[in-house]
């Protein structure tokens, strides 16, 4: 995934785990992607892909607020630098508020799959997607998402589980697909640890980690290491629970929902479509606006910054792969992390850095 705007945003969501970028010590800060970096991403990753299909998957902060002009270089720098019968395909996550017809009509004319971030009916997205002066966006997101059904442009909506709309499952489901007709899904718990914006994944001292099911553990109790919009585990199983009950009662064939599509995948021995759920992580490599790669958006804090060439090497993409079964031994008692980067390095890069794991995992209307 590609991060051209970093981390600036046009709204202050409050559980949002990547405004903080912008203040991290040696990170890549706020700004714009150069065009030669632009150029450079889209080369070597094109030219690193050996299958038929290419897929660029460009998010923020608001990847909206570079602008058309910047998505139309986009495309025809893919153009120029794809590979005969190659096909490439562009995602594009977006909080919706700037979507209009003329971003509509783009949109849908470059084939763009959109993923739309909507935590459910006004009162639950209200909450917390709020804009940087505190104001309500339902309105807005919703009237975004209309806008892209009427132009037929595909997407899925992103709906954050948190402490507020976790124990409302049915209210949010009931939302997602009857009023807003969306028929594929992604649910993501959000559970951070209290000094996610400074410290990073796999930093903490596992001596003193909480259990699973210690009140420590959980948002809400005095020393609760997770920040107060954190889901609480309980209400996370149930909020499943409850969705998967009314999606197979109703739904199954219709509806698609990333945690159940993947229990199904994985039922059949398919791989899964979580990278938690994964025996290996590490696909989901994030390039920042500066170049500066990372192994997973999660990760982007400077002790796990990789490299992007600058000079136009050979061979020029990074392999990345994380392994469950080779996490470090400080890491062991969490059972759903995945951990151990394993790296090729990129030529003319500095990559650098063995072992990590990835922090998000899953665990109630
Ligand atoms: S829209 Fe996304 S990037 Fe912007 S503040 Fe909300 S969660 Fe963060």
């Amino acid at each position: 995934m590609a991060k051209p705007v970093s981390s600036t945003c046009n709204l202050d969501c409050t559980y949002c785990y990547y405004l903080s970028k912008a203040m991290l010590s040696d990170g890549p800060g706020a700004g714009r992607m150069s065009d030669e970096v632009l150029e450079l991403f889209i080369k070597q990753y094109i030219d690193g892909v050996t299958g038929p299909e290419v897929v660029f998957s460009w998010q923020g902060g608001e990847p909206t607020l570079l602008g058309l002009e910047f998505f139309q270089k986009v495309v025809a720098l893919e153009k120029k630098h794809a590979k005969p019968n190659q096909k490439i395909q562009n995602d594009l996550q977006t909080n919706g508020t700037l979507l209009n017809e003329e971003w509509c009509e783009f949109l849908k004319a470059n084939h763009f799959l959109v993923g739309l971030s909507i935590d459910g009916p006004k009162e639950i997205h209200d909450y917390y997607r709020i804009t940087k002066g505190g104001k309500p966006t339902f309105d807005i997101v919703f009237n975004a998402a209309k806008l892209l059904q009427r132009h037929g442009v595909p997407f899925n909506t992103l709906t954050c589980v948190n402490r507020f709309n976790g124990r409302r499952p049915l209210d949010v489901y009931r939302f997602l697909t009857q009023e807003l007709n969306s028929t594929h899904i992604q649910f993501i718990p959000i559970v951070e640890h209290k000094t996610f914006e400074k410290a990073a994944p796999q930093t903490w001292d596992p001596a003193i980690l909480p259990r699973d099911g210690e009140p420590e553990a959980r948002p809400g109790y005095p020393n609760s290491i997770v920040t107060e919009w954190s889901v609480d585990p309980d209400d996370w199983g149930y909020f499943l629970c409850r969705v998967f009950d009314r999606w197979l009662d109703r739904d199954v064939g219709k509806v698609m929902i990333n945690h159940f599509e993947t229990l199904v995948a994985q039922h059949l021995g398919l791989p899964s479509l979580i990278c938690v759920y994964s025996k290996n992580c590490g696909k989901a490599v994030a390039v920042e606006n500066d170049g500066s790669v990372y192994s997973c958006d999660h990760y982007m804090y400077p002790e796990y910054r990789l490299e992007i060439s600058k000079t136009a090497g050979s061979v020029t993409w990074c392999s990345l792969r994380r392994r469950k079964d080779s996490v470090r031994p400080r890491a062991k008692p969490c059972l759903n992390i995945a951990a151990n980067v394993l790296i090729r390095p990129i030529v003319g890069g500095n990559v650098r850095r063995t072992g990590s794991s990835a922090h998000r995992t899953a665990n109630r209307d």
